[in-house]
């Protein structure tokens, strides 16, 4: 680790730290904070912090046992956008039961082991996402809405626009928390950004993409602005994805890359892309985990539909990606931000692991889209098309169940399965129009 228990005690100090929070994630995504004292940062970081954890998405069961906090030293870092005098840090924790085991279903506890089973056989994998959002008005009352009144689009420059304002002070309060920001920019629709991280392990990204949440919402709010990361807030427009590049190393070595291929790709390569697509439709509950998710993945808005690779098509799930000369990269195109950072990472490097243990291979590239008769011909599969078949295969998946574990995957899909009736449950503003009058 970077920090001792003893640092992080000077620091808080040093700095003037007043309360801390104490943050971990739930089963959906959320994050949980409780906060304390700087007086009781010792006892926090003896773990002896108790959650009550009845109330707790995916943290609770067991009999509504108490669960201890377990703070990791390294995720200390004060929060910049708080009071600068009587400051705030925060912590991210691990979650354990009073008898000193650490709570299997935690999100967090799932990636370690993933990550840990893969450097047992000397791999480490660097994930990158791309995290797209919208920045929306809210109205008179501060409410939420979808509207906007930005005219950019991709790549553009609008010097007047609120939204490039505050997409800059996520940046820098990103950096000011030690996180490196690779580049940001503005994105297709009106009022739609991006902003991308540097490579790095797994675990240290998931708690990225909780931060990074978290700041950009904040910030967004300081500019009089609602950030949101729901996958597709307007019929009419590009949705918001969270784009995954995926770098694997064996040796400190790039094992991707292979020149003497006609691709540039390693037999590892094509195995890790075998086994992404082989698992696409299992993990799809995970990488697009909301009713709305599946609104994003249709023809025609940037997303993909279809189970094929390739090196450049915008309909394809998987792309091969050079961000960088020395790191070849996979990139994968499905997953959205309303994933659960720590779940996404771990199915997704299980299965591109997966591939290369059974040595799978993917079909042959395709830099167009298919008709659907091709399609058939060829035997490409498409991504779930709704919250419900996403289930259905997460629910037949013993792999899935061997990443996430029995009673994590029986609770999630349960819950998951009332989102999907509530929804089904519903009468929309689209049914009204279309069958009221005609009927
Ligand atoms: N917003 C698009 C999506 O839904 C992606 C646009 C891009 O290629 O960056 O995935
Ligand atoms: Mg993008
Ligand atoms: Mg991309």
């Amino acid at each position: 680790g970077n920090y001792t228990r003893d640092e992080v005690l000077q620091m808080a100090e040093d700095e003037d730290v007043e309360f801390i929070r104490l943050q971990f994630t739930d089963m959906f995504g959320t994050l949980k904070n409780i906060a304390i004292t700087a007086r009781e940062l010792p006892r926090a970081l003896d773990n002896e912090y108790v959650v009550d954890s009845s109330y707790i998405a995916g943290i609770a069961g067991e009999k509504e046992q108490d669960m201890y906090l377990h703070p990791d030293y390294d995720t200390f870092t004060i929060l910049p956008w708080r009071p600068q005098q009587g400051k705030v840090a925060r912590l991210i924790c691990d979650i354990y039961r009073c008898d000193g085991t650490p709570l299997e279903k935690s999100p967090r506890y799932i990636l370690k082991q993933v990550v840990d089973m893969a450097a047992e056989e000397g791999y480490i994998c660097e994930v990158d996402p791309e995290c797209e959002f919208f920045l929306f008005h809210t109205d008179d009352n501060g409410v939420p809405t979808t509207l906007t009144h930005e005219k950019a689009g991709y790549l553009d420059i609008s010097p007047l626009d609120l939204g490039e304002n505050a997409r800059r002070d996520m940046v820098l309060t990103l950096e000011d928390m030690g996180y490196e920001v690779e580049s940001s920019h503005h994105e297709t629709a009106p009022a739609q950004h991006e902003i991308d991280f540097k490579f790095t392990g797994a675990n240290e990204m998931a708690d990225c993409v909780m931060t990074f949440k978290m700041a950009v919402r904040t910030i967004a709010k300081r500019h009089g602005l609602h950030a949101t990361f729901m996958p597709k807030p307007r019929a009419e427009v590009n949705g918001s994805g969270m784009h995954i590049h995926f770098a694997l190393y064996k040796d400190g070595k790039n094992i991707f890359a292979d020149p003497s291929d006609v691709n540039g790709l390693s037999e590892d390569a094509y195995h890790f892309i075998g086994g992404l697509l082989a698992h696409s439709q299992e993990m799809a509950a995970i990488t697009n985990p909301l009713v709305n998710s599946y609104k994003r993945l249709v023809p025609g808005y940037d997303a993909p539909t279809e189970l094929t690779w390739t090196k450049n098509n915008q309909n394809s799930l998987i792309r091969i990606s050079n961000l960088r000369k020395d790191s070849l990269a996979i990139e994968l195109r499905s997953p959205d931000a309303a994933a659960n950072p720590y779940l996404v990472f771990a199915v997704c490097v299980a299965a591109g692991l997966d591939g290369i243990h059974h040595k799978l291979y993917p079909t042959k590239a395709s830099d167009r889209s298919f008709s659907e008769s091709d399609q058939k011909a060829m035997n490409i599969g498409n991504l779930p098309e709704n919250l419900y078949d996403a289930l259905v295969h997460f629910e037949n998946s013993t792999w899935i169940q061997s990443i996430l574990g029995k009673k994590f995957c029986e609770e999630y899909a349960a819950a998951k399965k009332e989102e999907w009736l509530n929804y089904m449950r519903q009468v929309s503003e689209w049914e009204i129009s279309e069958y009221l009058y005609k009927i």
